[in-house]
């Protein structure tokens, strides 16, 4: 926490904490950790210090939303055919009140 005074010079910050005086932004005293990019102190916000992010690009695995699952159109999982996963899909579309002959654009709605 960071106190502002004001006088006839200016602003004075007062802080128990390492802070710069310019933005008031306080941070917490260093430690080895706080240099270690995979220590979850010192991490990397964005990628938890993994190094890697793994994100789902719908533009590829929907690349039109006019076609139907039947269609193959969630790419991934191409045509339609008996295993796991198009039977959780099969209870996903009847829970949802879509069919896999629905263009995905309008299940997509339901969901
Ligand atoms: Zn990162």
């Amino acid at each position: 926490m960071a106190c502002f005074f004001w006088n006839m010079k200016g602003r004075l910050a007062f802080s128990k904490d390492l802070m710069d005086p310019e933005s008031g932004i306080s941070y917490e005293e260093p430690s080895p950790n706080t240099f270690s990019f995979n220590s979850p102190y010192g991490a990397c916000q964005r990628c938890n210090g993994l190094g890697t992010i793994n994100e789902v690009d719908l533009e590829r695995v929907i690349p039109d939303d006019t076609k139907t699952i039947n269609d193959a159109g969630i790419v991934p999982f191409g045509e339609v055919r008996e295993n796991s996963t198009f039977s959780q899909l099969r209870a996903i579309a009847k829970h949802h009140k879509f069919s896999f002959a629905t263009p995905i654009r309008r299940s997509r709605k339901r969901l």
